[in-house]
């Protein structure tokens, strides 16, 4: 069985799909603020895996957002606020309250919000999700390559 590991993400055979054994699954391990915080969380759990956790703000109203690490799947919660599709929220770290730097627009007209899969900061090594409710899109950066879901049968 190989396993891929860069720059903190995982990228193995979905445990949870044991008639298939073969589709592989690719899990965010590391995830950071651009000030090298942790913003991956054991208080929130997605079918054992630890959720990325982050706050979240919008005019005046401000909690938190989880996400699976699982890419590509959708599971979210959102604790303190109600999250309406079209909105769009801005991002940030938990502990030291930096925005999380935008990426570039999505083409659904929100913006790709960056996170960090190492300390350093590098755009190289980061995701880039989408901060428009209702629009699925996240990005995965390794080097100068766009990850893609068929790109994953490859490791
Ligand atoms: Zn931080
Ligand atoms: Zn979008």
């Amino acid at each position: 069985m190989k396993r891929f590991d860069k720059k903190g993400m995982l990228v193995i055979p979905d445990p949870r799909k044991q008639e298939s054994p073969t589709e592989k699954i690719l899990v965010i391990e590391e995830c950071y603020c651009p000030k090298g915080h942790s913003l991956i969380s054991d208080r929130v759990v997605f079918d054992k895996f630890k959720g990325i956790l982050f706050k979240a703000k919008r005019q005046e109203v401000s909690g938190m957002i989880a996400l699976s690490p699982v890419y590509g799947e959708k599971n979210r919660i959102s604790l303190d606020i109600n999250l309406v599709d079209g909105e769009t929220w801005d991002f940030y770290c938990p502990e030291c309250k930096t925005v999380l730097p935008n990426y570039k627009r999505c083409d659904c007209g929100g913006q790709l919000i960056t996170f960090f899969t190492s300390k350093d900061a590098d755009y190289n090594h980061s995701i880039g999700i989408c901060n428009r409710v209702g629009c699925q899109h996240a990005t995965i950066h390794l080097g100068e390559e766009l990850l893609t879901q068929s790109l994953l049968e490859s490791f």
